[in-house]
């Protein structure tokens, strides 16, 4: 009975888990590796969040700012992707922004990665891929499918109740690492805090007259396909939201809530002078009723799961077999990007960024992988 020795099992035990802990430890290590950019001739400067919070210098927190600037004088727009690190519909957009759109007029500002930690892990328990891979004419791009949260190496252990800075509303403690209820942030708060307050300090900084922030949304979840708008943008919001519903693309409106704190909509708005703005596509991989989560539901997402809840009335979204693949999301978010740029052109010239980028039917017949730059 000698295997039944509580020191002999103990010790295999351990060596169980020091030989798992070998295994993985390549894979969690590589999620610390950035991911490629390979910015567009439109791209005239990049500079570090620090550059307006200089306390994120050297930290995991800090994060690349792409500008691009226009030749004639105009406003400026700020993009953040990647606030969520599952959302990948907001940060390809954020990049293939960096990668291909040109600026006429005014300065486009865009973070890819706005909460960088959230890249560097996956949730666990959600069976997610830890990368994706885009075909470009010049080679294949990998990207990092990460986490809604901050990564718990940079931010824990988490509290029991989350409270809100400075309205004291309160959330269930995991809200901590959460970029998106963290605004307008605090510069000696928690890690996610911190990154709110740099970018809010951007925002003051430099004078940013149209924040927008982009999200995907599960498709039963009822904020789904919209541009939610603080008060002070609605009129902004309704003139893109005609706009692109007279170029055949189904979108809605949503008022920025009064008292849901800590949202970029509500406190950029509050806070700061930008026009401020969030938009909401649809992804089944962060998705409730979904089957397998891989490569192919995160690029094409297709699921029978959701086709069966669109048949029994229970989603927020229109959903076929066709799905919502991931060039049909970027597509609804840089047309989002375009008309708000357009509407503001209208309402303020002088606020107005005038910038260019692929149409929503080249994108979506194309793919994202044609507006990527060469991976050499
Ligand atoms: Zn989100």
């Amino acid at each position: 009975m000698s295997n039944r020795n509580p020191r002999v099992l103990g010790a295999v035990l351990l060596m169980a888990v020091a030989l798992v802990a070998v295994l993985v430890t390549p894979a969690f290590m590589a999620m610390r590796e950035p991911d490629l950019i390979v910015p567009g001739e439109g791209v005239t400067d990049i500079v570090m969040l620090s550059k307006y919070f200089p306390a994120l210098k050297g930290t995991p927190a800090d994060t690349e700012v792409y500008i691009m600037e226009g030749a004639e004088p105009g406003g400026t727009t700020l993009v953040l992707g990647g606030t969520h690190g599952n959302e990948p519909g907001g940060y390809m957009s954020a990049i293939l922004l960096i990668e291909n759109a040109r600026v006429e007029k005014g300065r486009l500002m865009v973070i890819p990665f706005a909460m960088k930690s959230s890249f560097t892990h996956s949730d666990p328990g959600e069976g997610a891929p830890q990368r994706f891979t885009i075909t470009t004419p010049g080679g294949d791009r990998t990207f990092k499918y990460g986490s809604r949260a901050v990564n718990p190496v940079h931010s824990w252990p988490d509290p029991e109740v989350y409270v809100h800075y400075p309205s004291g509303s309160r959330l269930s403690g995991e809200e901590t690492r959460n970029l998106n209820r963290s605004f307008p942030g605090k510069a000696t708060g928690s890690f996610a805090e911190r990154v709110a307050y740099g970018i809010s300090e951007l925002i003051r900084q430099e004078n940013v007259d149209l924040s927008i922030d982009l999200h995907e949304a599960m498709p039963e979840y009822p904020n789904i396909n919209v541009i939610v708008a603080h008060q002070n943008a609605l009129g902004l919001a309704a003139m893109a939201q005609v706009r692109m519903m007279m170029n055949g693309m189904q979108i809605a409106l949503s008022p920025s809530p009064v008292l849901f704190r800590g949202l970029t909509h509500r406190e950029w708005g509050d806070h700061t002078n930008t026009l401020a703005v969030l938009m909401e596509a649809p992804n089944i991989t962060i998705g409730r009723l979904r089957a397998q989560t891989d490569v192919a539901s995160i690029l094409e997402g297709k699921d029978p799961f959701y086709e069966w809840g669109a048949r029994l009335n229970r989603l927020f979204v229109p959903f076929d077999a066709k799905g919502w693949p991931l060039e049909v999301r970027v597509a609804r978010h840089l047309t989002g990007i375009y008309q708000l740029s357009e509407a503001l052109s209208m309402m303020k010239p002088n606020s107005a960024v005038k910038i260019r980028v692929p149409s929503y039917a080249d994108i979506a017949q194309n793919g994202i992988g044609a507006y990527l730059n060469s991976p050499e």
